[in-house]
């Protein structure tokens, strides 16, 4: 059976592209008779807060939507906890001690990600024990594994190529944080059971990642589905900072959740909104 799902993180309320990406995780399981879940990723202790979560619930269902609810992330560190000591056990993660400046001055090549991480720390003599964060040596990683293939529904067969990413941090230096967003989001997909990863092709390139933790943790490999994005005036994803309004506005204004839901599936966008291109092959 097919299961779907939608993974906000509750830092921020949710907007209309948001509602996209819910409705066509939600659209893709129900047409097949399958099942949509929703999962609060509340992983991030600083900026994610209940009340946020509480307005993404009521945004979803004021859509018209129907889910089944699995373990928010925080309920959820101690298996993070205990896939990252296996990776340890392996070799396979390194401390890193770099400050966010330091990585932005040192890196000679970006990622959709931001900075890549030049490998300061790799091989360093750096006392775990301090504020570290713990990175995956993605090259040793690969050739523990072997090349490795993963499936999007849209773009097709995809060779993994997680090298593009760099040394990803898959524990954070937060001791609360005990994972980042790709390691948790990957153990979260496999224990929730989801058989078909539906989110937007702005996280196309992390499923480079998240194809090589399965491989390292032995988890199940699903398939993906990364959906064109709703792009503002100026072809840039929607985004709340730049004016888009959020969905609990809309509802608090009383405005009908399920016509707008019903007129973003027939392709009706509100003025200003387009939505971008598919990806037919790898980035
Ligand atoms: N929590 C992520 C976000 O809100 C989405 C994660 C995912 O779909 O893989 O951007």
């Amino acid at each position: 059976m097919i299961v779907t799902r939608f993974a906000p993180s509750p830092n921020g309320l949710l907007h209309l592209g948001h509602a996209w990406s819910a409705i066509v995780s939600h659209d893709l399981a129900r047409l097949r008779g399958g099942r949509f879940l929703l999962r609060i990723e509340d992983i991030d202790g600083v900026r994610s807060r209940p009340e946020l979560a509480d307005e993404a619930r009521a945004d979803l269902a004021w859509l018209g939507l129907e889910w089944d609810a699995v373990p928010d992330q925080s309920r959820r560190l101690a298996c993070y906890r205990d896939a990252a000591a296996r990776l340890r056990a392996q070799g396979l993660l390194y401390p890193c001690r770099c400050s966010r400046a330091e990585i932005f001055n040192a890196a000679r090549e970006k990622t959709s990600d931001g900075p890549r991480y030049p490998g300061t720390c790799r091989g360093a003599d750096i006392d775990p024990g301090g504020d570290v964060a713990w990175r995956l040596d993605v090259d040793e990683a690969l050739r523990r594994t072997g090349p490795l293939t993963w499936h999007d529904e849209i773009a097709g067969e995809q060779a993994a190529h997680p090298e593009l990413a760099g040394d990803v941090v898959l524990v954070r230096k937060d001791p609360a944080t005990p994972a980042s967003y790709h390691l948790a989001v990957t153990l979260d997909d496999a224990a929730d059971g989801v058989t078909l990863v539906t989110r937007g092709t702005d996280l196309f390139a992390a499923t480079h990642v998240h194809r090589l933790l399965q491989a390292l943790l032995d988890l199940p490999v699903p398939r993906w589905h990364h959906h064109a994005l709703l792009l503002d005036a100026d072809g840039r994803k929607l985004a709340k900072r730049r004016g888009s309004p959020s969905l609990s506005e809309r509802r608090r204004n009383g405005d009908d959740g399920e016509a707008l839901a019903a007129a973003l599936r027939r392709g009706q966008l509100p003025a200003g909104v387009t939505l971008g291109e598919p990806l037919h092959s790898a980035p």
